[in-house]
């Protein structure tokens, strides 16, 4: 994380950010392209603030930071995380309160381009859905939603490793999707293919809030909840080594990959979620190199 006083050291970085000052009195804030610094105050962000990303920052002890009205709650090293939705309105709110003093902040940020996938061969059972399967989505996708509301303070993990070793990218992140000819919802995870059985590990410490046998759209699915909001979720497996109240450690293997639900090849469709809002799983194995 780079702070005023090592930009200051350092004039060539500081050359390099084309940065544009914003006051905010008493607040002094630095908006560089990549970097967000209070002069008066601890409060940093530190990663590139784009949609879909998963963006790192830190708070001193009194600070409080809230993000559309969620409160985001530090580590206890101050360091925190919180998610920038796909598409979402520039500029991003967010208030900030120091003792007495609250402060709104509006960030703008870079909004990226997504590219459409084009997905034929799909069961068409699984892409025009009747009724009854529609009702069996929204209840199994109420049911995830309720897990990635909860809370817990176990862990904090500071880096993530890719959940496969050996993987074609088959899927990226945000695309816009035709299945089957119709226009469906951005993608919302990486789609990492290989060969049925392929091990699928644990990116960081977490407790497995739900290990279920057949979703509809995402097969045997499994989500573990890493702390502070973050999340992992693992579709289409064709076997789950993890029940529901396991912890597991980075590394730890979750399941094999499978191609149960909706999908045209055995692949692992994983997600990164803070709450519910979902990053780009690629941008966070970069940005939180476990290397
Ligand atoms: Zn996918």
């Amino acid at each position: 994380m780079l702070k005023e006083k090592d930009l200051n050291k350092d004039k060539s970085v500081k050359n390099k950010l084309n940065c544009i000052n914003i006051v905010y009195p008493p607040l002094i804030f630095l908006i560089c392209n990549f970097f967000v610094i209070t002069n008066l105050y601890a409060f940093t962000l530190a990663t590139p603030l784009q949609d879909g990303r998963l963006i790192q920052g830190s708070l001193a002890k009194n600070e409080k930071l809230f993000y559309q009205d969620k409160q985001i709650i530090p580590h206890s090293t101050g360091l925190f995380y919180f998610g920038i939705p796909q598409s979402a309105q520039t500029p991003l709110l967010l208030t900030f309160q120091k003792e007495n003093t609250q402060k709104q902040i509006k960030l703008s940020y870079e909004m990226r381009h997504w590219q459409t996938d084009i997905v034929n061969g799909l069961p068409q059972g699984k892409v025009s859905v009747n009724i009854k399967n529609e009702q069996r989505i929204k209840k199994e996708n109420a049911e995830l939603k309720a897990e990635r509301r909860k809370f817990i303070a176990d862990f904090f993990p500071t880096c993530f490793s890719r959940p496969v070793q050996n993987y074609r990218l088959s899927g990226s992140f945000g695309a816009q999707r035709i299945l089957n000819g119709v226009k469906g919802s951005g993608h919302g995870g990486t789609d990492y293919a290989a060969p049925v059985g392929t091990p699928v590990y644990a990116p960081a410490d977490g407790l497995v809030v739900l290990a279920h046998p057949d979703m509809f759209l995402t097969g045997q699915t499994v989500l573990v909840n890493h702390g502070y909001g973050l999340f992992s979720s693992y579709s289409h497996l064709s076997k789950t080594d993890v029940a529901r109240g396991d912890k597991v450690k980075r590394g730890d293997k979750i399941g094999e990959i499978g191609q149960t639900g909706r999908a045209t090849g055995p692949h692992l469709h994983f997600s990164f979620f803070w709450y519910e809002t979902r990053v780009d799983p690629e941008l966070v194995f970069t940005d939180f190199s476990c290397q």
